[in-house]
């Protein structure tokens, strides 16, 4: 059973006797004693955490009745209630929705550790501020344990005889134990909170419909508030709208109003970075509202890349796993409602129903053209997005070779000409240099590291721009990609850099020596070569260098040096690198030098020694390890002897 199956029976298996009690899994442990003893400012979130949990009940209990409806048959009107209770100091939060088992009372609240604890636990570390977190983690009901001292659930699974109380205090375990009380539950959980002597303000009317108003208006289900005094419990009265928000036209909502619901979508309570909110009408009817969120999900780069749209059919819940969007645009919460699905379709139908197909792509057309007018539109605004997304993005490069030309006017790059801001595919052809073909880019671990890339100085002097990506998935997508308008994308770190027809622009910077002896170079090539046998392909003259005296790049034919690295990275032992090759500065003081005592010696060990020291270097150079550091620290040695000692 993995750590998020919910449906495990594995507790119940193990058959405890009632009234037992049972250890917190270790994390939730932790967790829980965090939420004891720890004094936050903003506790008030727990009411919306055990709400969003009973509106998820009554979800489920929605779907569920659609293949069973006897379940919903005695009891039809889903509602959640809220209870206060001045005397005795408890407030309730009643559900009639799906109801726990007394597995999954188990299970669900202590045993086994949700997906989200850990990273939660992690996140929590650095920011030490929990009630942000907890929503965006999926740890909301442990929240309740910040205000109470006490927490009683008893539930009633639909269609079930049986009664489950658990109970907890917060420390190491909770109890377990049939519900005798004959106020129990026809149907769904009652959540008991023992407030603590600072939390007791959470009994009040003003304090609750506060609360509510705030984080819990759009929720589809009424929620109703009963005051108790000594006793008597006054009158039931409903204190949210109660409609789903993506059912009210544009201009009836708030900011406010959007920012609540996405928050309680996405666990992440602040203003969406774009928000998508329309009605499709014509063969298919459906309502559309979706949103970027302003901060990236804490798993946005799990392996699953799953998408996270819920599917409504005619506000019946259907799924909140439904895939309506591509891998590469997973970040988009919100909610699909369909007026044209089947009721009855299974999560399992979903796959292959053509309805989905053609939702699916309508609304990733739409999303596209939501984000490219953003771009145009908005640019501050876009840059956030880009900055939280566009690594995400960029996958559709070369996964969706369909839509790749549209993403293609979305996708913004840093550029050697670009100065901290970032220039797009359009404007990077558009000051293409007089006989530039290509498009040019370098990939490396970061920005800086990209500019400094020695093979960059021939582009450079010439005026040629650069693409700097430093994204893993720059080097995937550009293998794979035709080009742009017509021009291949080139590594500069690859093949022949083919730059004999551009002229120089910045001159001066080439400390050019005038007289290249051309024989002496290719003698001091030769020499070389033999010098370093199998560690290189080849070794030749470069058009790239202005400055450096070495560099390395890879085959044409090959793989990109960065990337070799990127998949050695993966591969389990290590992986292995081809042959690089090795390209001379022909213009460097220590390149004609050396060439000068070729042609005069030939092969020397003095050429020998500078042939392996100028190979470190260039390793050097790319941020790489050197082969054989204890060699390369000899040979600088001798070489500081030969100068330094009198
Ligand atoms: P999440 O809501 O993200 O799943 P929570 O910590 O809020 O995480 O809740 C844990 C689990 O406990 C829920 O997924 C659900 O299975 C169960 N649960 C909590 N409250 C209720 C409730 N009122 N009715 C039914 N199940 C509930
Ligand atoms: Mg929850």
């Amino acid at each position: 059973m993995t750590a998020t199956d919910k449906s495990g029976s594995g507790a119940a298996a193990e058959a405890l006797a009632s009234g037992e009690t049972h250890s917190f899994q270790a994390e939730v442990a932790r967790l829980l004693h965090l939420m004891v003893h720890s004094v936050y400012s903003d506790t008030d979130i727990f009411l919306r955490e055990l709400i969003s949990n009973s509106a998820d009940a009554c979800d489920k209990l929605r779907y569920e009745a659609l293949s069973n409806p006897a379940l919903l048959a005695d009891d039809p009107e889903l509602a959640i209630t809220l209870v206060a209770d001045k005397t005795k100091g408890t407030l309730t939060v009643a559900d009639n929705g799906i109801g726990m088992s007394r597995a999954e009372l188990i299970d669900n609240l202590g045993t086994i550790a949700r997906s989200g604890t850990h990273a939660f636990m992690e996140s929590i570390g650095e920011s030490g501020s929990a009630p942000k977190l907890i929503g965006q983690f999926g740890v909301g009901f442990y929240a309740a344990f910040m205000v109470a001292s006490r927490v009683d659930v008893v539930s009633r699974r639909a269609g079930s005889d049986e009664v489950w109380q658990w109970s907890s205090d917060g420390s190491g375990s909770f109890t377990i134990e049939p519900y005798e009380g004959d106020d129990a539950p026809r149907r769904g959980t009652s959540i008991r909170l023992t407030l603590k002597d600072d939390a007791k303000s959470f009994l009040e009317a003003w304090r609750i419909e506060q609360i509510v108003r705030a984080y819990s208006d759009h929720v589809a289900i009424p929620i109703r508030l009963v005051e108790v005094n000594e006793g008597k419990p006054g009158e039931a009265r409903q204190i949210n709208t109660a409609a789903a928000l993506w059912t009210r036209s544009k201009s009836e909502i708030t900011p406010e109003q959007y920012k609540e619901f996405f928050g309680a979508l996405a666990g992440i309570y602040s203003d969406p970075a774009l928000i998508i909110h329309y009605r499709a009408e014509g063969r298919h009817e459906y309502a559309v509202l979706l949103c970027i969120p302003s901060e990236p999900p804490f798993d946005l780069f799990d392996p699953e890349r799953r998408g996270r749209q819920k599917l409504y059919v005619r506000r019946v819940f259907i799924t909140d796993d439904a895939e309506f969007l591509p891998g590469y645009l997973r970040f988009i919460r919100g909610v699909i409602d369909s007026e044209d699905m089947p009721l009855n379709i299974s999560r399992e139908m979903l796959q292959n129903n053509p309805l989905v197909g053609q939702i699916r792509k309508a609304v990733t057309n739409r999303v596209l053209s939501e984000i490219k007018r953003t771009a145009e539109q908005d640019p501050e605004g876009f840059a956030k997005i880009w900055a939280s997304y566009g690594a995400v993005i960029k996958e559709g490069l070369y996964e969706d070779a369909a839509r790749r030309d549209e993403l293609f006017e979305i996708v913004r790059f840093r550029t050697t000409a670009s100065e901290g801001e970032t220039r797009t595919l359009k404007e990077y052809v558009a000051a293409m240099k007089t006989n530039q073909t290509a498009i040019y880019y370098v990939t490396a671990d970061d920005v800086r590291k990209a500019a400094a890339a020695p093979q960059l100085e021939g582009f450079k002097a010439r005026g040629l721009e650069v693409l700097l990506l430093t994204d893993p998935v720059d080097s995937f997508w550009t293998r794979s990609a035709l080009g742009f308008d017509g021009k291949p994308f080139r590594s500069i770190t690859q093949g022949a850099a083919d730059l004999a027809s551009i002229p120089l622009e910045k001159t001066e910077e080439i400390k050019s020596d005038q007289a290249q002896d051309k024989s002496a170079l290719g003698t001091l090539l030769a020499a070389i070569k033999q010098s370093l046998g199998d560690a290189v392909k080849d070794v030749r003259l470069s058009e790239r260098l202005t400055s450096s005296p070495v560099c390395l790049v890879a085959d044409a034919g090959g793989l990109d040096r960065h990337l070799e690295r990127l998949l050695a990275k993966q591969a389990p032992g290590g992986g292995t690198q081809a042959q690089p090759i090795l390209e001379l500065n022909p213009n460097h003081p220590v390149i004609s030098g050396l060439a000068r005592r070729a042609k005069l010696n030939g092969a020397s060990d003095e050429i020998n020694e500078a042939a392996w020291l100028l190979l470190d270097q260039a390793y050097i150079l790319e941020g790489e390890p050197v082969p054989d550091p204890a060699a390369f620290a000899k040979r600088l040695t001798g070489v500081m002897g030969k100068v330094l000692v009198d």
